[in-house]
């Protein structure tokens, strides 16, 4: 590291998140990179006891927990830990979209930050947990990047997904000074953002100019969008750079996709898994066997629902299953037994080579988009549309991408009452700028059929 790396490490970075921001941040990461070595058995036992705090709070305060533990004929004392979750019924995605109201605390935590997720189902979710739960969060992410060797104060190129475009709206004072801390904010942690939505061989050799001129010690990358850049690096012989760490997230990264981001980067590549609703869920270590489960601050469970009678068991090592997730640092509005809509194979139950005890997941197999194609050929990430909506999630219920075989896109929406002329410039301004040359055709319609897989596919490609 250099000098302002270790500056910023050292001094500037503890500084501002325990001193002027007063956050507990760098306390939970330190108290996370001791509890990474210890045994399993302490670790579930640390585990069980946050549980068991959640499910107390939940069945004093929550009214749809309340009534989710009558129904099972249960009190929180039925549950000593992770293991006998399956008492409890599983969150989907639409139950949990739909209780909102009543999945939020009477007492004893309140909302404190609110968001809504892109809605990779098609259906956004809104979400709130309390300021405490973001501490935990920000050090689980901070310890799972360090696993990549990245740290903070590091120069990082990040290839990642914008904000949402201003649109036609014009930018306020407060908008302005909002987009103004934000690039203060990364520019004192070194992060340089480049957005990986449109993906044509201009973008990426201005990717690889940044890489050139930057010397990141890092990248941060969308996974099919390291595995574009990489493809674009190796055709044309372009590396003249030393192994780069990469920290790919937010996609799925396939087996031939790794081949060709190590070829083009270095054989340190590291696959993250989170969702909006509850961070990073799960992280690869140096041993590159699977991705250990954050399990100091979530419960992560790999069920499969038997359909002969509805009920559901733990997948078995190797076998694929729903991911069901439990908060246990949300108190303000709890995720219990939450399926995200994305599935993972169960991992191996032994140790780990890397000598944590934390257990892993194989592999994710959720978080799968289509890739669009714009006029001029180039490829654009589907999940560009997801991004925007997760800002305007009050006005759509459910979206859907559709590219025809001529290459023209449908865009369905199913809007709520809030849906208004603004919105209809957010929309258009994402796809005037990403799928430059394309004809888009805006379609209202008032549900948005799932596939006979049961998942509602975001974005379709016909062929
Ligand atoms: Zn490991």
């Amino acid at each position: 590291m250099d000098f302002y790396g270790s500056l910023f490490a050292r001094v500037l970075y503890p500084a501002w998140e325990s001193g002027l921001r007063r956050r507990p941040t760098l306390r939970r990461l330190r108290y996370l990179e001791q509890t990474q070595w210890r045994p399993r058995a302490e670790l579930e036992a640390i585990q069980a006891g946050a549980l068991r705090r959640l499910l107390a709070h939940a069945y004093a305060n929550v009214p749809h927990y309340q009534r989710a533990f009558a129904a099972a004929g249960i009190t929180p004392r039925d549950i000593a830990d992770a293991r006998d979750l399956g008492k409890l019924p599983i969150l989907g995605r639409e139950v949990a979209r739909d209780t909102v109201e009543d999945r939020t605390a009477r007492g004893g935590a309140a909302v404190e930050i609110r968001k809504s997720t892109s809605g990779t189902m098609g259906r956004p979710l809104v979400f709130g947990y309390e300021r405490a739960s973001e501490y935990w969060r920000t050090a689980m992410k901070m310890r799972g990047y360090g696993w990549a060797g990245y740290q903070p104060g590091q120069r990082a190129l990040y290839f990642w997904g914008a904000g949402p475009p201003a649109g036609n709206t014009k930018p306020t004072l407060a908008s302005r000074l909002r987009a103004l801390k934000v690039k203060g904010d990364r520019a004192i942690r070194r992060e340089h953002y480049m957005d990986c939505g449109r993906r044509g061989e201009r973008e990426l050799d201005e990717v690889v100019s940044a890489i050139r001129r930057e010397h990141p010690e890092v990248l941060v990358c969308y996974s099919q969008a390291v595995a574009d850049l990489a493809r674009h690096v190796v055709a044309r012989n372009l590396r003249d750079w030393d192994t780069i760490p990469v920290i790919c997230g937010a996609e799925r990264l396939y087996p031939a996709d790794r081949v060709v981001v190590e070829q083009a980067f270095g054989p340190a590549v590291f696959e993250t898994y989170g969702c909006r609703e509850v961070m990073l869920v799960a992280t690869e270590c140096d041993a590159h066997a699977g991705l250990h489960m954050s399990m100091e601050t979530l419960v992560v469970e790999v069920v499969v629902r038997e359909t002969h009678n509805g009920t559901a068991r733990p997948a078995t090592p190797g076998e694929l299953g729903e991911v069901v997730i439990t908060d246990l640092t949300n108190h303000a509005m709890p995720f219990i037994r939450y399926a995200n809509g994305d599935l993972a194979v169960a991992g191996d139950a032994g140790a780990c080579s890397c000598g944590r005890a934390l257990p892993r997941l194989a592999s994710v197999e959720g978080r799968v988009a289509e890739t669009l194609i714009d006029g001029t050929g180039a490829r654009v990430n589907g999940l560009v549309f997801n991004v925007v909506i997760a800002h305007i999630a009050h006005a759509i219920r459910q979206f859907q991408v559709v590219q025809h075989k001529d290459r023209s896109v449908t865009l369905r929406v199913a809007p709520t009452s809030t849906f208004d002329g603004s919105i209809e410039a957010t929309l258009r301004a994402t796809w005037e700028r990403y799928l430059t040359g394309v004809p888009v055709r805006l379609e209202m319609v008032d549900d948005i059929a799932a596939s006979p897989s049961g998942k509602r596919q975001v974005v379709v490609v016909e062929r």
